[in-house]
């Protein structure tokens, strides 16, 4: 294991720019590899990907592994499993990090399965063991209903995908200096056994669910679609988005994009208004990570409110106006 050193993130880019969790990954990547005594590095891959190298050294890298290929325009997982083999096999990292994406969720498995080692997916906090100098892995399990602590004992790399916003990013610095160093990809088309054939955007307006700082979600105690009128109207008020359970969404109340939970988005935002959602763990599973949780519900059961910051008990359809009220009022 010795011979198995430093920290390698993979850089995810959407539409050609570094996503804010590359960030995320390169802060955690970077205080895991100080407490090791050891470098940071990241992987970029794609085509034409020059300037963001100089981004991931501002925000924390020591290195970046350049991959520029045609073949990697879009993501691809023959081709992308591939690079990353050949880096990890290359620079020996006895850590890499990813993030809990679509396209991270579809590397991490198959590259550990290259590398055979083990995978810890949805990290939402990363430690160094100070004795065996192994890297603590905690992510929910049982649907968000606890947390575990996992390590991965005897293989190298280790490696975990990292939820979005769990982890800090460090400041942007532009005077950070860093090596950026070019890797051939050395894919051949015969070697790529799917393609891309379409890739449809979601309808999407603004910020996205995940990113968003302010969610307002329903639930299926809403009754139908109309209500969620009344949601966008306080997210707008808010500066924030509209989210839902499954059961809504299931029920034709909201659109499958706004799915919160385990089989759906995870947020993470300051605020996450819970309005007829009953609190179930697959739910929580999405929206545990938020720092204020507000619910109204008329059960004074609903374990909704065993979650929340603050809490009002009553039918929503009379709380709700008078909330939005009191906030256009507030905010303006
Ligand atoms: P309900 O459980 O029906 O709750 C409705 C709530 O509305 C109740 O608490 C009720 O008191 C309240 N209410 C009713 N009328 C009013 C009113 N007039 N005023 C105020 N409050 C009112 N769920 C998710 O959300 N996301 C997931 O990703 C997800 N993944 C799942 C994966 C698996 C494998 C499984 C098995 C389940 C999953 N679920 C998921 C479903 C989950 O278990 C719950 O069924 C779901 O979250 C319930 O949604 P809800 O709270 O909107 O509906």
């Amino acid at each position: 294991m010795a011979d198995y050193k430093g920290v390698l993130i993979f850089s995810e880019l959407a539409q050609g720019k570094m996503m804010p969790l590359a960030a995320e990954l390169l802060g955690i990547g970077r205080r895991l590899a100080d407490e090791l005594g050891e470098g940071v590095s990241a992987a970029l891959l794609g085509s034409g990907v020059g300037d963001v190298a100089k981004e991931l050294i501002a925000f924390g890298a020591d290195k970046v592994y350049v991959v520029d290929d045609p073949l990697l325009e879009e993501y691809q997982n023959d081709a992308y499993t591939t690079v990353l083999e050949k880096i990890c096999k290359e620079i020996n990292p006895s850590i890499v990090l990813l993030g809990q994406t679509l396209v991270g969720r579809d590397i991490a498995p198959i590259l550990a399965f290259k590398l055979e080692t083990g995978l810890a997916n949805d990290c939402v906090e990363l430690s160094i063991d100070p004795e065996t100098k192994a890297m603590l892995q905690t992510r929910p399990v049982y649907g968000g209903a606890a947390r575990a602590t996992v390590v991965c004992e005897t293989a190298r790399p280790q490696i975990a995908t990292v939820r979005a916003k769990a982890m800090n990013p460090l400041e942007r610095d532009d005077s950070r200096t860093g090596e950026v160093i070019s890797l051939e990809a050395g894919l051949e088309p015969s070697m790529l056994r799917t393609r891309v054939v379409e890739v449809k955007k979601e309808q999407a307006e603004g910020v996205r669910l995940e990113d968003a700082e302010v969610v307002i979600s329903g639930g299926r105690g809403l009754g139908s679609s109309e209500p969620f009128k009344q949601l966008e109207d306080l997210a707008k008020i808010l500066g924030g988005v509209v989210g839902a359970s499954r059961a809504a969404c299931d029920s034709g109340y909201a659109p499958p994009s706004y799915q919160v939970g385990l089989t759906g988005k995870v947020v993470n935002p300051n605020l996450y208004v819970a309005i007829a959602i009953s609190g179930a763990s697959q739910h929580m599973a999405g929206c545990s990570g938020a720092k204020n949780i507000v619910a109204i519900n008329k059960d004074p059961e609903a374990n909704i409110f065993k979650e929340a910051r603050f809490g009002v008990e009553g039918d929503w359809k009379q709380v709700l106006p008078s909330f939005i009220d009191m906030c256009r009022e507030l905010i303006g």
